[in-house]
């Protein structure tokens, strides 16, 4: 039996090791909170820092081949592993998500269409890149943003921009131009060992202070703004050499266009439906993927709505439980902070 090696014990690694245990893989996690959410329900974990050197190498002796489900895994960490094991999705996918500014000028090399952008180096550039949007836009750090963490909106010339550059960190930053979206739609790509390529069905987003809330299947679009994201999704798979599942999220534009906001090189929270709308889940297609399987039929049985459950938002519990047409799931955490994802429940339609 083979070894995943997952870095990272959140939801996704925990979900993942559920797929994977599913096909006969054994996990290992490395996570340096003891009894992480994946660890409950993986083979074994490594409790080591995502660099430790020595962590490191006892996850590369004790797995197979290496995965991780957060994008701020440190690059030279999985270039260490890569060293003795496969890992997948490359490392060059980790270095592209990780800085917003090397990820636009990857995707427009793709030829899709993103934000329009300045690097922000200063206060000084913040002036001037302003200028160029007339005033609008948003700032946000290059890295180590999250679910709206590291932002600031500027409507229009009215907002006064002083010491936005210092109340961000003085770390580098990137002013994309306020796309006039819409709706937020996403793509949950998937690339395997072989080449092959299969895409789910664009998710509706619906974002609430700065977090995923809702995602529902079909997404509000025509069929060729669709075939746009897939094709985009697509063309983003090849350009990596990728090898799993990767999420692409996309602002719709009025007329039917679309706009890459971000890439997240592992499976998505807005993918969690198609563990209930789907004969195979992104779970289980990211395994097959990187475990040389051939990929599952993305194709969806049944429309349905996905809901994250966030901080007391659980105690819906016992409804969701009682309500037909209803998957639960839920992520091991014992304490329902604010802000913070306990679960997620897909109702079908
Ligand atoms: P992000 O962290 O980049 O995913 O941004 C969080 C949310 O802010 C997105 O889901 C959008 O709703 C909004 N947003 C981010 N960038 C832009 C942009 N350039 N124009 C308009 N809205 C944006």
């Amino acid at each position: 039996m083979k070894t995943i090696g997952i870095i990272g014990g959140g939801q996704l690694g925990r979900m993942l090791a559920m797929a994977a245990a599913r096909l006969n893989f054994r996990t290992v996690i490395l996570e340096p909170q003891p009894d992480c959410p994946a660890a409950q329900v993986a083979n074994a974990q490594v409790v080591a820092a995502y660099d430790d050197p020595e962590g490191l190498d006892k996850l590369a002796r004790t797995a197979d081949l290496i995965t991780y489900e957060f994008e701020n895994v440190p690059v030279a960490a999985a270039e260490r592993l890569a060293s003795a094991r496969p890992v997948f999705p490359p490392p060059k996918a980790l270095e592209v998500a990780q800085d917003r500014l090397v990820e636009k000028q990857f995707i427009n090399g793709c030829g899709i269409a993103t934000a329009r952008f300045h690097a922000v180096d200063s206060q000084a550039d913040l002036g001037a890149a302003l200028a160029d949007f007339d005033g609008a836009g948003v700032l946000k750090t290059r890295r180590l943003g999250y679910d709206g963490k590291g932002q600031r909106l500027f409507r229009s010339a009215a907002d006064d921009p002083s010491g936005a550059f210092a109340a961000l960190g003085n770390v580098p930053l990137i002013l994309e131009s306020l796309v006039p979206f819409e709706r937020e739609i996403s793509i949950i790509a998937a690339r395997g060992l072989d080449g092959a390529t299969a895409c789910f069905d664009p998710a509706d987003n619906v974002h609430r202070n700065g977090i995923l809330y809702t995602s529902t299947v079909p997404a509000s679009v025509a069929a060729p703004t669709a075939e746009a994201a897939r094709r985009a999704a697509t063309a983003i798979l090849e350009a990596l050499g990728y090898v799993g599942v990767i999420g692409v999220e996309f602002f719709v534009l009025a007329d039917g266009s679309v706009v890459v906001n971000e890439i997240a090189p592992r499976v998505h929270n807005s993918g969690h439906w198609t563990e209930a709308a789907c004969v195979v889940s992104q779970f289980e297609q990211h395994v097959r993927a990187i475990a040389g399987l051939p990929l599952g039929d993305p194709s969806r049985h049944s429309d349905c709505a996905m809901q994250n459950l966030i901080g007391d938002e659980i105690a819906e519990l016992p409804n969701l439980l009682a309500a037909p047409n209803v998957l639960v799931h839920l992520y091991g955490k014992a304490e329902a902070r604010p802000g913070r994802k306990m679960g997620h429940f897909t109702r079908l339609l």
